[in-house]
């Protein structure tokens, strides 16, 4: 077992390598006891290994006595919605996301749409390692297949948007699905808002015509089309369609945080409220909340923390940096196809090209820097810091951030690779640059 990756929110690996039918069939199994029997939802995105996994998960659930329910290929925030519509238990996406092609992962769903807790992944893991007694030939579950998922979210979307607004633009939309889950349900989306839908990718036969995470370098064909077709917009989403990149009417791919930083915007401009996000998102959020004098709070690393805490808190809006968007009013799940229905909206009252929107943000730079360590080390590095600053300067949320004058930086053990991460922000990149060195150097010392 070398790629495979266990953590309270989720397993994830190499396909065929150490991600087998047999480790799916036991999470399954050890999900549908702790969710003791009851009904399940399951769906995935379009990766080629997913029906192997699909039906190794309906084994598992079947021999615990749950009701399965069958959503087949199916965006993450469309599947997290449909738990809660359908009052099921929980819900089980089959879903890499945004890794490449070759990997796999399991992520599960409580029975409010948002992602297990990291307290109840924990007991999930312990079931997991444990054995797990199955029902007798007379309880053993049952299958219903339900297709109703995407028109049940694209519903739930249209509720809250100002779709004739919209519709008057006609915008021209060029749309990257990466041929995932999102292509059955955006061009829906964009037809319904009157726009013009230009469609590249949207083949959900899972196999990727180029790397799923969707950042500036991987939006090369997309920024052509965009151009080339004299269009508004450019979106693109990863393979789940959680996440949305957006590339400006002069074919520029915007920075991963932009989407939340133009969806931040829009919101608190209708409602003010609190903002949501983790502790290594830009600074620009809190000064973009400042305008209206809203206050963010920021939660760890990971979604399940600012979909947790914004339920808590009532936020208005949240998300991370990396083009996941949570909007409260649909489901406290990163949505990416939510997130197009809101820009569009956004673009429409505004009445000014994207580029100009985007220029329009508080500018910051952000450098990220990848040092080879052990847990160990890093326990030594945190040691370190604590007794060396004082309090007013350091959080230790999550790793440990430094609070500069000139701006931040963030250090932190990986979850999933034997790296720390540095990130640095500051307001020229000659300075987030110095930040990070100047990180690195005390990591080193
Ligand atoms: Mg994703």
């Amino acid at each position: 077992m070398k790629s495979l990756i266990v953590s309270p929110s989720g397993v994830r690996g190499i396909v065929g390598e150490d991600l087998v039918p047999e480790v799916v069939m036991r999470f399954a199994r050890a999900f549908g006891k702790l969710m003791d029997k009851g009904k399940i939802v399951v769906g995935s995105d379009t990766r080629t290994s997913n029906e192997m996994f699909k039906y190794a998960a309906f084994s598992g659930l079947l021999s615990m006595g749950c009701k399965v329910v069958d959503l087949d290929i199916c965006p993450t925030p469309s599947i997290q919605l449909m738990v809660k519509q359908l009052r099921a238990q929980g819900g089980i996406v089959i879903t890499g996301s945004h890794n490449p092609v070759e990997w796999n992962a399991l992520k599960f769903i409580r029975s409010d749409g948002i992602f297990l807790y990291p307290e109840e992944g924990k007991k999930l893991l312990k079931i997991y390692e444990n054995s797990i007694p199955q029902v007798g030939w007379d309880k053993i579950g049952t299958i219903f297949r339900d297709d109703s998922a995407i028109d049940n979210h694209l519903r739930k979307i249209l509720e809250v948007v100002d779709k004739e607004k919209i519709r008057k633009k006609k915008f021209k939309v060029v749309l990257d699905a990466c041929n995932g889950a999102g292509a059955l349900i955006s061009p829906l989306l964009l037809n319904e808002l009157g726009c013009k839908v230009i469609k590249i990718n949207c083949t959900p036969n899972g196999i990727f015509p180029h790397p799923p995470e969707p950042i500036p370098s991987n939006l090369g064909q997309l920024c052509t089309v965009v151009k080339s077709e004299g269009a508004d917009v450019g979106f693109a989403h990863d393979a789940d369609a959680d996440r949305l990149a957006i590339v400006s009417e002069k074919g520029e791919a915007l920075p991963e945080d932009y989407t939340l930083l133009l969806a931040t915007r829009f919101i608190l401009k209708k409602s003010k409220g609190l903002v949501v996000t983790n502790v290594c998102a830009t600074q620009a959020l809190d000064e973009v909340a400042q305008e209206f004098g809203c206050e963010v709070i920021r939660t760890k690393v990971g979604d399940v923390w600012v979909s947790r805490l914004m339920r808590e808190k009532g936020a208005v809006i949240g998300g991370e940096g990396n083009g996941g968007v949570i909007i409260p009013q649909i489901n406290y799940a990163r949505d990416g196809i939510a997130a197009i229905a809101l820009l569009l909206e956004y673009l429409a009252q505004e009445n000014k090209p994207v580029s100009q929107l985007a220029d329009n943000l508080p500018q910051y730079f952000m450098v990220k820097k990848k040092l080879k360590a052990s847990l160990a080390s890093f326990t030594k590095v945190e040691q370190r810091f604590k007794k060396k600053f004082g309090k007013e300067k350091l959080s230790f949320l999550d790793g440990i951030k430094v609070m500069k004058k000139e701006g931040w930086v963030h250090i932190r053990m990986s979850g999933t690779e034997p790296i720390i991460r540095v990130i640095a922000e500051a307001k020229s990149e000659l300075e987030a640059e110095k930040l990070a060195q100047w990180a690195i150097e005390r990591i080193r010392e």
